[in-house]
């Protein structure tokens, strides 16, 4: 889904979170219910492949006060 990422400044692939993603969204935001955060799949370093992984809802470019990025995993 080509959603408008706030980090990123334009419109780029989002998808929701796998379980063990929410998993880690639900403790890293403090929130019960994470199944609506779309995650940002724009490659932002071509050489690592890293993702920007910035969270918003479907509805909202930015559901938080400041942009968010989904923490790697543990
Ligand atoms: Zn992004």
């Amino acid at each position: 889904m080509t959603l408008l990422c706030s980090t990123c400044g334009g419109p780029h692939q989002h998808r929701l979170m796998t379980p063990q993603e929410q998993a880690r969204a639900k403790q890293q935001l403090g929130l019960r219910a994470v199944y609506d955060l779309w995650l940002c799949e724009n490659v932002v370093d071509a050489e690592s492949g890293r993702r920007c992984r910035t969270l918003r809802r479907w509805g909202r470019t930015n559901p938080f006060p400041s942009p968010v990025k989904l923490l790697p995993p543990e």
